[in-house]
């Protein structure tokens, strides 16, 4: 196998990334061990073929899977890289008669299933509640309709009250440092909190789909193997990973930009850490070169799937020798969409590579050296 670092240079759009030769000869080391039969399988999580024209994200018209909060934008918890802003861009279902008019509107209108969110309380705590009759009403109505939900902290009753009520997927933020909880996220409650809530939660029936925020800690890696380990005690369904987009940090707090080698190395440790869990990478990662440099290493490291991926990452995949899969949805491991299909994760297309990569190419600022790629059999 020739070199992983001459793979990256033969891709003209990886030009702009800076990446450090010893974490890419370390990933290679490791990619070289042997894997299971799926071990070589990358999806990407592109809009659609024809609007993937750029990293922008374009083509993410109506979602099948929209994002519903029941506070709609307001949170006590305001934590410092967010400020409550996440929940600005979802519906707002703010008591139990909206959220049944609002996903009936929404089936309406096409939805396939939907993100149940909403703001916290002042422990972490998303009041769900006085919801979840309705939520048991709409999965009755439509059985087909599908739920993830953004649990926030919750003990082992609620847990099953919302596996009770029908939701199919849980997510979760995983914090590894009591520090980043208190600072970052104004909360007096121990680190042991979130494990306890990934416990009660992986008791029950749910898929359960912890995150982790890369950089959460004012843009510096703090508690991320921390979390690591928590979760690895525990049988989720998948994990996936975003990269902190600090947008909306308060010019009192600003958050740095993350190392994308401190990123891969973390990808490379939570591969290592969790080598049978399916692991995708999210779509909220700072853009630019850093972005660049974060897929890359996303894929080098064995990640199973990557959401919107720079230009010049599928070429990279297909140079490394990976089983390039491409599924055509927006935003959806954000959403839960990819979560609620891991268990038949199959379905992803197989696409051809050269084709895709062609497109890159016939882009203005795209380009390539085609020739000799090892396009894997698809
Ligand atoms: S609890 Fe969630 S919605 Fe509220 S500010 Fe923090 S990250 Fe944003």
């Amino acid at each position: 196998m020739s070199g992983w670092l001459d793979a990256i240079q033969a891709v003209e759009a990886l030009e702009v990334g800076h990446f450090d030769d010893e974490l890419v000869r370390a990933m290679q080391a490791r990619g070289a061990q042997p894997a299971g039969s799926d071990a070589t399988r990358i999806n990407f999580y592109v809009p659609t073929f024809k609007a993937f024209a750029s990293s922008e994200i374009k083509g993410c018209g109506k979602s099948a899977w929209p994002a519903i909060s029941i506070t709609g934008s307001s949170c006590k918890l305001a934590c410092d890289h967010c400020k409550a802003k996440l929940l600005e861009s979802m519906i707002a279902a703010p008591t139990p008669e909206a959220l049944w008019r609002v996903v009936n509107e929404q089936i309406e209108s096409g939805a396939q299933g939907m993100l149940l969110s909403g703001g916290s309380n002042h422990r972490d705590e998303v009041e769900y509640d006085p919801f979840l009759p309705v939520v048991r009403r709409i999965k009755d109505a439509f059985p087909a309709f599908k739920i993830a939900i953004h649990t926030a902290l919750v003990d082992r009753d609620k847990a099953q009250r919302i596996e009770a009520s029908g939701v199919d997927a849980a997510m979760l933020d995983i914090i590894g440092a009591q520090d980043t909880v208190q600072q970052v996220y104004h909360l007096r409650r121990p680190v042991a909190d979130f494990e306890a809530s990934l416990a009660a939660l992986t008791e029950t029936s749910l898929k359960v789909v912890p995150h982790i925020v890369v950089g959460l800690h004012y843009g510096r890696l703090l508690g991320e193997w921390n979390a690591l380990e928590m979760i690895a005690r525990h049988r989720p369904a998948a994990l996936v990973l975003v990269v902190i987009m600090p947008i909306y940090a308060p010019a009192h707090r600003p958050f740095e930009v993350p190392s994308s080698r401190e990123i891969g190395r973390f990808f490379m440790d939570t591969r290592a850490a969790l080598p049978d869990l399916p692991v995708l990478l999210g779509c909220a990662r700072p853009p630019g070169r850093a972005k660049v440099e974060i897929d890359v290493y996303a894929v080098l490291a064995g990640l199973n799937g990557i959401a919107h991926p720079s230009d010049g990452t599928v070429e990279l995949a297909a140079r490394v020798g990976r089983d390039v899969r491409v599924t055509p949805a927006c935003c959806s491991i954000a959403l839960g969409e990819e979560v609620m299909a891991l268990d038949d994760g199959h379905d992803a297309l197989a696409v051809d590579v050269r084709e895709f990569v062609r497109r890159e190419a016939e882009r203005p600022r795209g380009g390539g050296k085609l020739r000799d790629i090892p396009v894997v059999t698809l």
